[in-house]
């Protein structure tokens, strides 16, 4: 399996573009540390290690890196795109909560028997899948519920 930088340099050259050490380090840091981000946190990340990645060449580069397949984007919320590393991980699908924004991941097996079934019945090629289920995390859900009990007894 090539390694992610391996595969960024390729993707770099068959663009015709320049290879920089700045879209190296923010490729590294990603890598380093596989959770959920925007671009705010990582530039918040590198700058705790003294490296000086503007944030204009963060939002110049997960683009490329998205291109590439090396990450996705995991959702837009709160006005901007979310992002994961995926290359070689298995894939999952998210479970999130609407008023503090907690993620489950996890993988639903029966989601392969749904695209073989569409493959069938439509006649695509399936590719991929993208899913996000939307909730109250039970913390969330139990101050809510919480707020309405001391609603009825006002
Ligand atoms: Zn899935
Ligand atoms: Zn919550
Ligand atoms: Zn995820």
């Amino acid at each position: 399996m090539q390694t992610e930088l391996e595969i960024f340099r390729e993707f770099i050259r068959s663009k015709g573009l320049r290879q920089t050490p700045e879209r190296e380090i923010i490729l590294a840091e990603i890598c380093r540390k596989r959770e959920h981000f925007d671009v705010d946190e990582l530039f918040l990340r590198l700058r705790g290690q003294d490296k000086k990645i503007s944030k204009a060449s963060i939002y110049r580069t997960l683009p490329l890196l998205v291109e590439c397949g090396l990450i996705r984007e995991v959702n837009f919320v709160d006005g901007h795109w979310h992002y994961e590393q995926i290359y070689g991980q298995p894939h999952h699908c998210h479970l999130r909560c609407l008023s503090c924004g907690a993620m489950v991941e996890f993988e639903e097996p029966r989601l392969a028997a749904v695209e073989a079934e569409l493959s069938r019945k439509h006649g695509y090629q399936i590719i991929k899948h993208v899913l996000e289920v939307q909730g109250y995390c039970p913390h969330c859900h139990q101050k809510s519920s919480a707020r309405d009990e001391e609603a009825k007894h006002v």
